[in-house]
């Protein structure tokens, strides 16, 4: 049985549709013995209260007295879940030229996101036209998104139910030291996902490629919760190794890989 003891994949009321506190996340997860949670609310024009020309209300992350690195004893990585918005792998707000007054120098917005946070998740939940694709253009969708400098965890990859080439997928994890989440609510929410899910902790397992299991809580009393998700890992014995959110120290590690300080 698996003790994991960081759950990467959280959402608070900065999501539009999610419903607590980072304050209300971090004392459940205190509950539960968590070592660490991430905060990763939605990055995408349609899933975010963010709106252009309110860039303050994403830069106030990066002033530690409003927003400190450990909160009741949990380390609470300032992340962010960011929209993946066509075939080409394009993270949302890639578009948008960032104001001059922004206080980090970064192309647009979806640049300012990957150079400050934390860590990142990137998710494909919509685009136009997102299921007229081939299962080429999928896979290299989902390529192309782990290519990207500081992406760390490619989020929910079987949430959308597309058909990809999951070797191919795997394969580009590997090379660029990225992450796969195994995430408790697709298991949820799309049980018939799981057979999906299941062959692709497989894939990840005989590559050697981390994972990471994400509650996606949207209230906090879901943070942590991995039921789902571990029964799927135990049945397959999935190697704990290469669990990365077993512990504090291995995420701590395996985001280093992701960024290439290792
Ligand atoms: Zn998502
Ligand atoms: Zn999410």
């Amino acid at each position: 049985m698996y003790n994991l003891k960081v759950d990467c994949h959280t959402h608070t009321i900065h999501t539009a549709h999610a419903y607590s506190t980072i304050a209300e996340n971090v004392t459940i997860a205190a509950e539960k013995g968590l070592e660490a949670i991430a905060i990763t609310d939605h990055f995408g024009l349609q899933l975010s209260w963010f709106q252009p020309g309110r860039e303050y209300n994403l830069e106030n992350h990066l002033k530690p007295a409003n927003l400190p690195k450990i909160m009741g004893g949990v380390r609470v990585f300032k992340g962010v879940e960011i929209d993946i918005v066509d075939f080409d792998g394009t993270l949302a707000g890639s578009e948008m030229p960032i104001a001059r007054n922004s206080l980090v120098k970064s192309e647009n917005y979806a640049d300012f996101i990957l150079n400050t946070k934390d860590m990142v998740i990137a998710s494909l939940h919509y685009f136009h036209g997102h299921r007229g694709g081939t299962v080429n253009q999928n896979t290299q969708m989902y390529i192309n998104v782990l290519a990207r400098k500081n992406v760390d965890i490619l989020g929910h990859p079987t949430r959308c139910g597309l058909e990809f080439h999951w070797p191919a997928v795997v394969d580009a994890a590997k090379r660029h030291g990225k992450m796969l989440e195994i995430n408790n609510e697709t298991l949820r929410s799309r049980p018939h996902q799981a057979k999906t899910e299941r062959h692709l902790a497989q894939l990840c397992a005989e590559a050697g490629v981390p994972i990471v299991v994400g509650s996606d809580a949207h209230i906090c009393y879901n943070v942590g919760e991995f039921a789902l998700a571990i029964d799927l890992l135990t049945e397959i014995g999935f190697p704990e190794e290469l669990i990365a959110s077993r512990s504090l120290a291995a995420f701590e590690a395996a985001l280093g890989q992701a960024r290439g300080r290792l």
